[in-house]
Parts: C-alpha cells; structure tokens; sequence
C-alpha cells in the first residue's frame, strides 16, 4: 500500500540516476520500465515539449539526431554552461528537472498513484557542491513538482546505507566513491548520533568512464593491428568500443580473464574472418589503466593533506559507486590504509546513495527524527569578501557546519569614499596568489563624506539549512540591507589573484 504523500529518494548521478522508496521499513530501489534500477542521466529531446530520459536517449546518441541529445548535465549544474537545442538554449538545471520528472514518473507508476502526488523527497548532492550548484539542484527540483524537498550530502547517504544511522558509538569515515564520471572523497566524523563532514575532495577525471576509455583505446590499437581499420577516428566505431570496453570492465570484477569479440562484416578483407577477438586479463587491465589509479591515489591523499588528516586516522573505509566494485581499487585503498582500518564492501555500491537517500525519505514523515538527526554539513570552499587589496577576507572558513549566520564589520579604505564593493568570493585555498570564484557583488553608492575609517559596514552572511549563501550589506546613510543570494550561473567566473581591483573595503 502506497502512503499518502510518498517521500522518495533521489540519486541524480553523473552517469546514471536512481530513485528509492521505503517499504515496511526496508528501501528498494525503483526499476524503470525496462526493469532496470538504474536510468542513464541522458536527455533525447523530439521537440520542446517532448524528450526521451534514460536507455531510449542513450542508444541514439550517435544516431541522426544526435545533436538533439544532452548526456550528464550534472557536471554543469550551477555554472554558466548552456545546451543548444534546435534554436533553444536549455540550462542544465532545465536538464536536470527533465531527469527528475521522469524518475518521479517512475516511481509514480511504480506506486500506482498520480505524478502530482508525490511532492517530497530527498535529493542527494555531492558534498563538494557549492552554494550556486545547490542552489540549482534546489530550483531543478521545484520545477518538477517537488515542494518539500531536502538536500542531503551523498556521502552521508553512503553512511546511511552502511547502517550508521543509528550508531551508538563514534566513527571516523571515509567514504569513497567512485562513479561513472567522477571519484568523490569524503573524511566523515560520527560522533553522537550527528555526522560531520571534515573534508571532501575529488577528481573529474578518474571515474568508470575513464577506465573504458583506457580500455576502449588499448582495444582499438589490437583491432587496428589485425584488420587495418582506425576505430579511434571514426565516431560509430569508437562508441561501440566504449561500450564493449564498458562491459568488458564489468565482466573483469567478476572474473580473472574474459574474451572481447566484435564483429567485423567488412566485405574483402584479407582474412575473411567475420570478427575480431582478444583476451583480456584482469591483470593486463590494471596495467593498461595504471594512469588511472595513480590518479585516485593522488586524489585521495589530496583530501588527506588538504584536511590536515593522516589515512591512520580513519577507522572505516565505505566503498560507494559503481566503478568501486573494481578489484583494483579495494587492492589500492589496502594499500593506503594501514591493515587494521576496515573497508566496507556492500556489493552493489552503485546503490549505496539511493538506498541512503531513501531511508532518509521514510523519515520525512517524522521530521523531530529527521532534524533530531542533524545532518551537519560544513561548507565546502572558504567564503568570504575580496578586500581593497584583492585578497580574500575569509568571513566563513572551509569546514564550518551550516546553517549559520556571521556578522563581521568593515569600513571604508579611503577618505571620502563615495562607493564601496561588496565582492563575495569563494575559494579552496587561501593562501597568497591562489584562485577564487567571484559569487557576485552588491555595491554601496552614495555613501555620506567621512573619513578613511569611519562608516561602520556590517556585513552578514547566512548559510541556510541547503548550503545556500545570502550575503547582507548594511547601507551606511540610511540603515538599509542590501543582499544578495548567490543565483544559478553567477559562479563559474574565475579570477586569478593578484588582479587589484580596488573594492574601497577594509576590515575594521
Ligand atoms: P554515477 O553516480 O557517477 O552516475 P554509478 O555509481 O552509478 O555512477 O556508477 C557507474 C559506473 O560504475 C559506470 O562507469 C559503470 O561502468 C561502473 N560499474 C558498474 N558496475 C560495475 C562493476 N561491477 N565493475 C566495475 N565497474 C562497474
Ligand atoms: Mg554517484
């Protein structure tokens, strides 16, 4: 029986999306209408009112309307990138909402109710997300018709799965996730029954799909030694490679050595063989993908050198994501690790955020549990305001748990300042030199003639319960506010320091 009002779970993945759903206390996942539990994060648009999600729009991807399809747009959520279809240009947040109301259409069926019933849920983010990629996930899902929605970091979905939900105890976690396009690092403290989250971290760059690729490459330079035929250039022929390295990577954690055949129905050539083949170890793919691992280990020893954390401090290791079901990556993370730390294999770590989100969903119903539970996050970037000299004044530092409110009060830098600018910026590091991400600016005009040092500015920054950022300037003549709430696209604008622009601000 369907509850009044379902709260599901929600995994917006990089490469493949997932939405769960608590019966009798036990989450399941979903299947789609082909039965399958994961749906591919991919967008085939027939007209502007019309688009296919999932398998459908995947397997046209190199067909006659490919330019008509968008694949993944979580990579861009929240910055500045537009798709252009047919003369429309679409965010990916507008992507987004289409993969969200197909996975509501799902579950909808699923639970054989009407779409419009289900309006909770819980969506999970990466812990990196900044507060214009939230933002963007937020707006996406109130678009497709969520109105009560919570976002909730993927790693403590993963900790949830793994049953820490009601810990007795304190843990000290790292949860390692490696999808399809993206490995995402997480070192969470549990302590009281409250996770706390003391660095995250992470690689575009070392997910699934770059194993396929690894593989796909060494395949075609095989194929091309017995039948002559370039694969890497020709786009058809390239992508069907991906996909047979794909499945050959999968068959490989499963089994020590398999074999790779394609067919070959190319008319005259000289052997008159009809497909090609080579076999393929799990060991020779290792090899072939060694790049590939050197780039997780940098990428988790990174989160442990910026965290201030040695690997000795973890006592848990939880894998999640698909790619994590390699043999390889448990071999390098006991590596890593000294031998007493634990690595948590749930065998279907692909799953491991729905299921975590789901759960949290079932505990929509009861929101003192749900708050009682205090999913504390911490800002994942240091926020803060460009000062006269064009360095960061750090207002909220990197690793502060949200929600929170932070009054600090500037000045002017000059005598007689008729204007100051707010410029709000955000950063990984803050040390002299290093990047920011302008968030945007208020400025102050028409202030009254003083002296360098005189007008008193407040300025309050607010982190709400979604990570979202709301910066408040004090006017100094009339006592009025001026804010500003960073929107979808307004980062994404890097700045390389020193790039002097002289803000008229000083901190008092
Ligand atoms: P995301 O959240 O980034 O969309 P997922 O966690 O769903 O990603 O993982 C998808 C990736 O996992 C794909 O690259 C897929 O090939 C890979 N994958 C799934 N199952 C296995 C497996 N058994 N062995 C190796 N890789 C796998
Ligand atoms: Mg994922």
């Amino acid at each position: 029986m369907a509850q009044a009002q379902p709260a599901i779970g929600i995994d917006l993945g990089t490469t493949t999306s997932k939405v769960g759903y608590v019966v009798k206390g036990t989450p399941i996942i979903l299947p789609n209408e082909r039965g399958n539990l994961s749906t591919p994060s991919v967008v085939a648009f027939r007209d502007h009112q019309t688009a296919w999600v999932g398998e459908l729009a995947r397997n046209l991807m190199l067909g006659r309307d490919r330019e008509k399809i968008v694949a993944y747009p979580k990579r861009f959520i929240g910055t500045d990138k537009r798709y252009k279809i047919e003369g429309r240009e679409y965010s990916p947040s507008e992507i987004a909402v289409i993969i969200l109301r197909k996975l509501k259409n799902l579950a909808a069926r699923y639970l054989c109710i009407a779409e419009n019933e289900i309006r909770k849920a819980i969506l999970t983010v990466p812990a990196h997300f900044n507060d214009s990629q939230r933002l963007a996930m937020l707006k996406a899902s109130k678009l497709a018709g969520f109105d009560d929605i919570k976002l909730v970091s993927e790693p403590v979905a993963v900790a949830v799965a793994h049953g820490y939900l009601e810990h007795p105890g304190s843990e000290r976690m790292l949860v390692f996730d490696l999808g399809g396009g993206s490995l995402d690092v997480t070192l969470i403290e549990l302590h009281d029954g409250s996770f706390y989250i003391k660095g995250t971290g992470g690689s575009d760059s070392a997910g699934g799909i770059f194993f396929d690729r690894a593989l796909a490459g060494f395949l075609a330079r095989r194929f091309e030694e017995l039948c002559g035929i370039d694969f890497i250039n020709d786009p058809v022929l390239y992508q069907n490679l991906i996909n047979i390295a794909e499945r050959t990577k999968i068959d490989l954690s499963f089994v020590e050595e398999t074999e790779v055949l394609f067919p070959y129905l190319i008319p005259g050539n000289k052997n008159k063989k009809s497909y090609l083949n080579v076999r393929v170890s799990r060991s020779h793919f290792e090899r072939i993908t060694s790049e590939n691992y050197q780039e997780i280990r940098n990428t988790v020893m990174d989160v442990f050198k910026r965290s201030s954390i040695v690997p000795g401090w973890v006592s848990r290791v939880l894998l999640a994501g698909g790619a994590s079901r390699m043999p390889g990556v448990r071999k390098l993370l006991s590596e890593i690790f000294p031998p007493g730390v634990r690595i948590e294999d749930p065998g279907n770590a692909e799953k491991s955020v729905v299921l975590g989100a789901s759960v949290l969903a079932g505990m929509m119903y009861n929101p003192d549990k749900l708050s009682s539970l205090e999913l504390k996050n911490v800002t994942s970037q240091h926020l803060g305001l460009e000062d006269n000299d064009g360095e960061m004044i750090v207002i909220i530092p990197r690793g502060t748990p949200y929600p929170l409110e932070v009054t600090k009060t500037f000045t002017t830098a000059m005598d007689n300042e008729s204007e100051v600018i707010i410029h709000i910026i955000q950063s990984g590091d803050t040390d002299k030199g290093s990047r920011y991400q302008s968030l945007g600016q208020i400025t102050l005009k028409g202030l009254p003639p003083a002296r360098a040092g005189e007008p008193n500015i407040p300025v309050t920054f607010v982190v709400d319960e979604y990570g979202v950022l709301k910066v408040m300037a004090m006017h100094p003549k009339n006592g009025k506010y001026l804010e500003l709430t960073t929107k979808v696209g307004q980062g994404g604008k890097i700045a390389t320091k020193p790039e002097r622009r002289g803000t008229g601000l000083r901190v008092v």
